[in-house]
């Protein structure tokens, strides 16, 4: 039997390397174009099939190998944040207010390795299609390259990706069947009054008022609305208005999220905001608008490919296992789930001493565990596509 993991070492130092050019010069989602054709040269100097500007930015690299009629998509997402980095590492970005804090660039050199390991090694059989998605971080990247034809044009049987994820221990590895990332939705709720001399409140229906009604009231929709067996958060995060301590204001505006994990509840949810809104309109004499959109789905794997997923993370982590809970965060692989079998995994890259947390300006992603993502990559690859 080959080794799969044999050979991986000498790989890492190129990575690293690249990696941290990646990390130097960030690109927000779908303007990833320094990124995309630097990862098109490293396909194609692979020996891959490379096509790119798939859903904008993305690029897909296809690796065949023997006759098989089997086909997996791994995916990698490109894309960076809108934060200003504050880690002073000497690859730190070169662009002021863009910044690698979700270590898509430390996913992007790990399924480049995985595609220079597998071209090299060839212990499978079928064809494995690397997918480098742009804008994962709320633009819906996935949902962009699927519109564009991904799955017709690259026929994939099943899909995988990771996510490092620095709440576990460089070397351990999570996933789970079923919801393993949160439905994200976001409301933006207009409260209009009409205005007027806050000595006379009597003469004008009271947007404040209305509004902070309104947030208590939200705040109650998953402790009195959602079954004690079901999980869900709404959070209002935003209140503005008026703008003189004499003045009523005319308009105040609320805005917020909720996660799920079904859409069920999910519905319910959106069900009753709206009444909420709508019965404290009536009473308060104001006029609320609201709009409500469920930009990304919840990210559910697939029983059995979460089973494969796990297997192959045992073979190559010291310790993997099934995640007790989803997070609520939330991951546009969703669409891909959506639309082929897979699963998701949260690689653990946590460092004693170094704990920053995704999106955090001291994030980093920990070059340590790039071998292990090829591995598992690899692995998977070798049980679902045997030679
Ligand atoms: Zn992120
Ligand atoms: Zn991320």
């Amino acid at each position: 039997m080959p080794d799969g993991k044999a050979g991986i070492e000498e790989l890492i130092a190129p990575l690293v390397a690249f990696r941290r050019d990646i990390h130097a010069h960030p690109e927000l989602g779908f303007a990833e174009h320094r990124t995309a054709a630097a990862i098109a040269e490293q396909l194609r100097a692979i020996g891959l099939e490379v096509e790119s500007g798939i859903g904008g930015t993305g690029v897909v690299g296809v690796l065949r190998n023997g006759d098989g009629k089997g086909s997996l998509g791994f995916r990698a997402d490109m894309d960076a944040l809108p934060i200003h980095e504050d880690t002073g590492l000497d690859y730190a970005s070169r662009t002021p207010g863009i910044f690698h804090g979700c270590g898509h660039d430390g996913h992007v050199a790990t399924l480049l390795g995985a595609a220079r390991h597998l071209a090299r090694t060839r212990h499978f059989n079928g064809t494995i299609n690397f997918i480098f998605q742009p804008a994962e971080e709320g633009l819906g990247g996935a949902h962009k390259m699927i519109e564009d034809g991904l799955f017709d044009r690259f026929p994939c049987d099943q899909v995988y990706a990771l996510h490092n994820w620095p709440d576990l221990p460089a070397g351990s590895a999570r996933t789970r069947p079923g919801p393993i990332m949160a439905a994200a939705d976001k409301f933006e709720i207009l409260v209009s009054g009409r205005g007027g001399h806050a000595a006379l409140p009597h003469q004008t229906p009271d947007a404040i008022v209305a509004a902070s009604e309104l947030a208590l009231q939200l705040n109650m929709i998953v402790s009195r609305r959602i079954p004690p067996t079901s999980s869900a958060v709404l959070s209002v995060t935003q209140i503005a208005g008026g703008h003189a301590h004499n003045v009523l204001p005319a308009e105040v505006r609320l805005a917020g999220t909720v996660r799920t994990f079904d859409p069920a509840v999910q519905d319910v949810i959106e069900a009753a905001l709206r009444d909420i809104a709508a019965g404290v309109a009536l009473a308060s004499g104001t006029r609320i608008d609201v709009s409500y959109n469920r930009y990304y789905p919840a990210t559910i794997n697939d029983a059995e490919c979460a089973a494969h997923a796990l297997a192959a993370a045992a073979a190559v982590c010291g310790d993997a296992a099934f995640a007790p809970d989803p997070a609520y965060t939330s991951e546009d692989f969703a669409f891909m789930l959506q639309a082929r079998p897979g699963a998701y995994l949260w690689l653990g890259q946590g460092r004693p001493g170094k704990e920053a947390p995704l999106h955090h300006p001291h994030y980093d992603f920990n070059d340590e565990v790039i071998g292990t993502g090829i591995a598992w990559f690899t692995e998977l690859a070798e049980r679902l596509l045997p030679a």
